[in-house]
């Protein structure tokens, strides 16, 4: 597995729904790609704290300043009116 295999299937490992050998096979490349390592870790803490801002403890003023910017997020993604889906991709910085 190349690292762009892993980036490829990295989504469908953070949501669980891979099977058992594919799985194994990002499990391998992560025990000794540093770079790809980083980057699912990255993103899967950037899924969590959308998912749930509570997950850590954070301090008020952070927490706040992170709600709206979440908040303002989803109303731009949301203006059809429709719940967004998860991005197909990693976010970039
Ligand atoms: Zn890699």
């Amino acid at each position: 597995m190349t690292c762009s295999d892993f980036l490829k299937e990295l989504t469908d490992y953070l949501d669980g729904v891979m099977d058992a050998q594919t799985r194994a096979e990002l499990e391998d490349h992560l025990q000794w790609c540093h770079n790809c390592y980083v980057v699912c870790n990255t993103t899967k803490m950037t899924i969590e704290i959308y998912r749930d801002s509570h997950l850590y403890e954070l301090p008020d003023d952070l927490r706040i300043k992170l709600r709206s910017a979440i908040l303002s997020k989803c109303k731009g993604h949301a203006s059809d009116g429709s719940p967004s889906p998860a991005p197909g991709h990693a976010p970039t910085e």
